[in-house]
C-alpha cells in the first residue's frame, strides 16, 4: 500500500531522517488516486517505543492530495522499523518468529523471548498463525525478489531462509510496496 519507507532500521534513524531528509518520506504519487506528489500535512503521534519510551511520542508524517483533480485524501508514511498496524516493532516480531521457526514451542518462546521483549503467549501465537496463513501470498511475491528461497520445501523452511538473509521489516516494506496489506 506504499505506506512503508524502506531501510529505516531504528526509531533514532527515523527521527534523524525525518529532520535531515524529509523528502524520503513524501510519496511519489497519491496512493489513492495516483496523481502527483501529495503535500505535507503535519504528522500524527504514535507510542512506538516499547523499550524505555525515550522516543515517544514518535511522529508519523502525513500527506494530503491537493492536486487539481486529485482525490483530496490524506495518507501517512511509517519508517520500515515501525509496523503500520501492530504495536510491537518488527525487530521484536522477528526475534519471536526466528525462535519459533527454529522449533521452540509457543510456551517456551513466551517464557523466554516474550518475558524480555513483552509480547504475551497469545500475541506470539497470533503472529505465528498470521505468518502461516499469509505464507502462500507473501512467498509468491517474495520469490520475485529472491528466487533462491523457492528451494524451501515447506513454509517454515522458506521463512527460516528468508529471515536468515533479510530483516523482517524490509521484507514487509517490500510486500507493502507490492500493494499487499501488512499489519
Ligand atoms: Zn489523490
Amino acid at each position: 500500500m506504499h505506506r512503508i519507507v524502506p531501510l529505516v532500521a531504528s526509531l533514532q534513524e527515523h527521527l534523524d531522517r525525518l529532520t535531515g531528509k524529509p523528502e524520503d518520506y513524501r510519496p511519489a504519487a497519491c496512493p489513492s488516486c495516483g496523481l502527483g506528489r501529495p503535500w505535507c500535512h503535519g504528522h500524527y503521534e504514535r507510542k512506538a517505543d516499547r523499550d524505555d519510551g525515550r522516543f515517544n511520542p514518535v511522529p508519523v508524517p502525513r500527506y494530503v492530495c491537493r492536486r487539481k483533480g486529485g482525490c483530496g485524501k490524506s495518507c501517512s508514511r511509517v519508517p520500515s522499523c515501525l509496523p503500520p498496524r501492530r504495536w510491537y516493532l518488527w525487530s521484536v516480531q522477528r526475534a519471536v518468529l526466528v525462535c519459533l521457526l527454529s522449533g521452540m514451542s509457543l510456551r517456551k518462546c513466551a517464557d523466554t523471548v516474550g518475558c524480555i521483549l513483552g509480547p504475551s503467549q497469545r500475541t506470539i501465537r497470533r503472529w505465528w498463525r498470521w505468518l502461516e496463513a499469509r505464507h502462500a501470498l507473501f512467498s509468491f511475491r517474495l520469490l520475485d525478489r529472491e528466487p533462491e528461497w523457492g528451494r524451501a520445501v515447506q513454509w517454515r523452511d522458506f521463512w527460516r531462509r528468508a529471515l536468515a538473509q533479510e530483516e523482517l521489516r524490509e521484507l514487509m516494506a517490500y510486500l507493502d510496496n507490492q500493494e499487499l496489506i501488512v499489519p
